[in-house]
């Protein structure tokens, strides 16, 4: 629970129920704190009343209500953070994080041991078979900041023959990077300044670092494509500096896929207006990408699950984010 700035506590709570027919309750295997936590903990985002946190999830169904069809107790899911029915004309169309019957994905919060799921059998995508214990930090990681970061590389375009810059090493940041490798980049530039994170950035595809950012950043990315910026980049941030970053990086008929939630950007008209830069982002829309992506997982094709660096009992959530607040950690997976 967010009391208020800085002030998270674990505590005893009624466990969740069934409220509409609609939903699952689950068991959670394993859960984690988000870099978006981050906004309300440091009071970015105001909190006037205790919250419950989390919305990254997987488990175990526990019990489904009685319209739910496909989701069955004793499967291991995933789901994301918006629930959404995956039916209207916006989820057939790709945008499930824009569902007609949109419901938080977490109402009850996943920080916890059981969280309730709206609209069980859209949101929720289920494993073959129960997982092997090493592969839930990555199919956890599916549940938003793998989603995410994917939903940006896509957004981005980018793709084989192309060279895509990614601002922001968090963890949305760096599995975008995966996600750009996977889809076929040719060359993708990390942005960070941070040795481990620069490491990593390596590991999941990264072939250059830069360390500069805002427009010193932005002059190296010219310097290293010929003058003319990059086909791609993925926005991982989502403050006034990164996005003009983002922008001004990429060259004209070039895309930015943003995906850090955006605070006070305010973008110039009129230079955007001569930039010829295609701008997607927003929500991603998660629940479009979990089946390939648990599917890669449950194949070990990809290692998502690499971006959880520190490992804590539920109980020591507010470590958590003290650790991920001070860049101490990248990302704290949490055990119920
Ligand atoms: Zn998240
Ligand atoms: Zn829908």
């Amino acid at each position: 629970m967010l009391y208020g700035p800085r002030d998270v506590r674990s505590e005893e709570r009624p466990d969740p129920t069934i409220v509409e027919p609609t939903d699952a309750i689950i068991r959670l295997s394993a859960t984690c704190v988000c870099g978006s936590d981050l906004w309300p903990y440091r009071g970015v985002d105001p909190v006037t009343q205790p919250v419950p946190m989390g919305h990254e999830y997987c488990g175990i169904v526990e019990e489904v209500g009685s319209a739910v069809r496909n989701i069955k107790p004793g499967q291991f899911v995933v789901g994301s953070f918006f629930a959404s029915d995956n039916t209207c004309a916006i989820c057939t169309a790709g945008y499930q994080s824009s569902c007609l019957h949109r419901q938080p994905g977490a109402p009850t919060g996943a920080q916890a041991a059981y969280a309730r799921i709206p609209l069980a059998d859209g949101t929720l995508v289920a494993t073959p078979d129960l997982p092997p214990a090493d592969l839930i930090p990555s199919l956890l990681a599916a549940s938003d900041v793998l989603g995410t970061g994917w939903f940006a590389a896509v957004a981005a375009e980018a793709g084989p023959g192309k060279t895509v810059a990614v601002v922001g090493d968090g963890a949305v940041g760096l599995l975008g990077i995966l996600a750009a490798k996977q889809l076929g980049a040719e060359r993708i530039i990390a942005m960070s300044r941070h040795a481990d994170r620069q490491a990593l950035a390596r590991e999941f595809g990264a072939t250059d670092i830069i360390t500069e950012r805002g427009d010193e950043g932005v002059a190296r990315v010219k310097d290293m494509t010929g003058g003319l910026g990059v086909h791609s980049v993925i926005e991982a941030v989502g403050t006034p500096e990164s996005m003009m970053q983002a922008i001004r990086a990429t060259r004209p008929g070039g895309h930015v896929g943003f995906v850090g939630v955006l605070h006070d950007v305010e973008i110039p008209g009129r230079e955007y207006f001569f930039s010829h830069v295609h701008l997607h982002g927003g929500p991603a829309p998660v629940r479009r990408f979990l089946p390939a992506l648990l599917d890669l997982i449950w194949n070990r094709k990809i290692n998502p699950g690499k971006v959880f660096d520190l490992t804590l009992p539920l109980d020591q959530v507010a470590e958590g984010y003290r650790a991920m607040d001070e860049r101490r950690a990248i990302k704290a997976l949490l055990l119920p």
